[in-house]
């Protein structure tokens, strides 16, 4: 056990400690995985992988603090159960059951707080899982922002399955299912009450997609790309595997309108948020065969190879469309606070 004079403490903690990049990933694991120190945790995957007799359970948690609660494509229940479905699909994981715990603020219309509900009913159904267990908390009017969400989930993995960034190896090919930053600019759009149009996000449970996937070739590893996007998701994948992973920035899919949203706000898609799509890892002989199985299901439609794993490094680089090559590092500060 490492000593208490061995951890990271932050000073003042800033909105980009929350932002799923470079300042979350040092509280993480300079903070966190230093004081509970233990295996499960030290891989700081989607979910933590644990023994229960001979099965391995998958188990993840997720706050979710968005704000609005509402904005077109989903809302924070939506964004509650997929979130935490699609942390134990990326593992392989069957997803079990979920808990549910609410923290509403004093004076939260219940109507609104039905609609939640519905919602997520909803995803919870269509990802096949139930809602077994929760708790609920009021606090005083102006000591939290209307509704706050906390899941938790657990998932069967099957046997034989074991994807993680440490399986990747030269040669592999990255697979994105489809067009990024959806989520992050349809909740910017509806926060700032910015009038542009077309504008939606993807949230949607990804485990039917993720189970396509499997039966269709060999995938080393998966992420579903959340906050800090895939550019932030490739650098988790480079410096877990120790390998040098090539984006090719002309293959990556963004859709017309949320690129064109994207240019007016100053956003980069790569490293806009998303609560519907996932990077995949594939072996050359199985890549095809994993990319029709994505592009056969509603979620998949727009999956592309988009790149590869190269050799050592840990880092990653983005080969732009006129041929040169820059290094794609980490989201750095808050692009878009309470996203999810
Ligand atoms: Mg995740």
């Amino acid at each position: 056990m490492p000593g208490k004079s061995r951890l990271n403490v932050p000073g003042k903690i800033t909105l980009a400690y929350g932002s799923g990049g470079r300042l979350t990933h040092e509280l993480v694991s300079g903070l966190f995985a230093r004081a509970f120190a233990n295996k499960a945790l030290a891989e700081l995957a989607d979910s933590a992988v644990i023994k229960a007799g001979r099965e391995r359970l998958a188990f993840t948690t997720d706050g979710y603090v968005v704000s609005p609660l509402f904005f077109p494509g989903g809302d924070i229940g939506k964004l509650a159960v997929c979130g935490t479905v699609n942390d134990l699909a990326v593992k392989g994981a069957r997803p079990l059951a979920l808990s549910a715990s609410f923290i509403i603020e004093e004076g939260f219309d219940g109507e609104l707080l039905g609609k939640v509900v519905l919602s997520m009913k909803a995803a919870a159904a269509e990802a096949g899982v139930d809602i077994v267990t929760g708790d609920t908390k009021v606090v005083d009017k102006g000591k939290a922002d209307g509704l706050f969400i906390s899941t938790a989930g657990v998932g069967l993995i099957p046997a034989g399955r074991d994807l993680s960034f440490g399986a990747l190896r030269t040669g592999d090919e990255l697979i994105i299912s489809g067009p990024l930053g959806d989520h992050g600019v349809a909740v910017m759009n509806e926060r700032n009450k910015l009038g542009l149009s077309g504008l939606k996000s993807d949230c949607a449970p990804l485990n039917g997609l993720a189970e396509k996937a499997l039966a269709a070739g060999e995938v080393r590893a998966m992420r579903d790309l959340t906050r800090g996007g895939l550019a932030t998701a490739l650098n988790e994948a480079a410096s877990s595997s120790g390998l040098a992973v090539e984006l090719e920035e002309e293959k990556v899919p963004v859709s017309p309108v949320t690129a064109n949203a994207c240019a007016l706000l100053g956003l980069d898609p790569l490293y806009a948020a998303n609560e519907g799509k996932m990077m995949l890892f594939c072996p050359p002989a199985s890549s095809a065969k994993v990319l029709r199985a994505l592009r056969s299901h509603r979620y998949g439609r727009g999956a592309v190879i988009a790149g590869r794993v190269l050799g050592k490094g840990g880092e990653v680089s983005l080969r732009t469309a006129v041929g040169g090559s820059r290094l794609l590092r980490m989201l750095e500060g808050e692009q878009l606070p309470r996203i999810c």
